[in-house]
């Protein structure tokens, strides 16, 4: 089994350690014994979607989203557009995130449109949100994860979010949600990076993905003693409940 992974714009969305979730992948598939491959899609190279099992996308700043917004706009945004639609697993983290909906208004004014792969829109506000926070996804899986953000994300209606925050801001600091899914794909604000710190997600891409291509996902369970006690350690010290 093989699974391919394609990480778009590595080199210009790569907050907090974005990359590490790629990292966290290839541990996970290897320690099951399934091939990984990952591909970096930098800007000027152009991908066709069909050809990968995951995509991700991580975060950057409002420059450096403004930076490759013409690059996005050259192809790589039908493509991802199609991936997100014929269910393909993506995890698209903070300005990755904002990407997928239909537009990101910077604090200062400055209109992002985006490629409105899924009913939602962002707007920024001088104020970021910054800290730990936690929600806990409707499989009762209870993500941590780092935040830092100065976008609001508002999902319309019917718009299913990824979470429901536990502790933190989330997508807009009103109104308890974090993130969105849809079909599979998952879009947060978590940077850290997130998969590291939460295995459970991470198998959940995995399952989603080995599904998608070999219509089943036996994973083996691996040992995540030392990741549930950094996760209990984070959890104690960082979130209040
Ligand atoms: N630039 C975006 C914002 O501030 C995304 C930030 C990020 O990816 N951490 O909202």
């Amino acid at each position: 089994m093989i699974i391919r992974i394609a990480h778009l714009y590595p080199d210009m969305l790569n907050l907090y350690g974005d990359r590490g979730n790629i990292i966290a992948l290839s541990h996970r598939l290897k320690a099951r014994g399934i091939e990984i491959q990952t591909e970096k899609i930098t800007m000027g190279k152009s991908f066709n979607s069909d050809d990968y099992d995951i995509l991700f996308i991580g975060g950057g700043q409002d420059f450096e989203q403004d930076v490759l917004l013409d690059d996005l706009t050259k192809g790589k945004d039908a493509e991802i557009k199609k991936a997100v639609q014929s269910g393909s697993v993506i995890l698209a983290i903070c300005g990755g995130y904002q990407m997928l909906g239909k537009y990101y208004k910077t604090y200062d004014g400055k209109m992002l449109p985006y490629i409105g792969a899924i009913d939602f829109y962002t707007e920024g506000k001088e104020e970021r949100m910054i800290g730990n926070y936690a929600y806990k996804t409707k499989e009762g899986i209870e993500i941590v994860g780092f935040e830092n953000h100065s976008g609001r994300t508002y999902l319309g209606n019917g718009v299913e979010p990824l979470g429901k925050i536990i502790s933190g801001f989330g997508n807009n600091g009103e109104d308890g949600t974090e993130g969105v899914r849809f079909k599979n794909t998952f879009g947060t604000y978590s940077h850290g990076p997130v998969l590291p710190k939460n295995p459970e997600f991470t198998d959940l891409l995995i399952s989603k993905a080995l599904e998608n291509k070999y219509g089943k996902s036996d994973l083996a369970p691996l040992d995540n003693t030392l990741e549930s006690k950094a996760k209990a350690q984070v959890m104690k010290l960082y979130i209040k409940k």
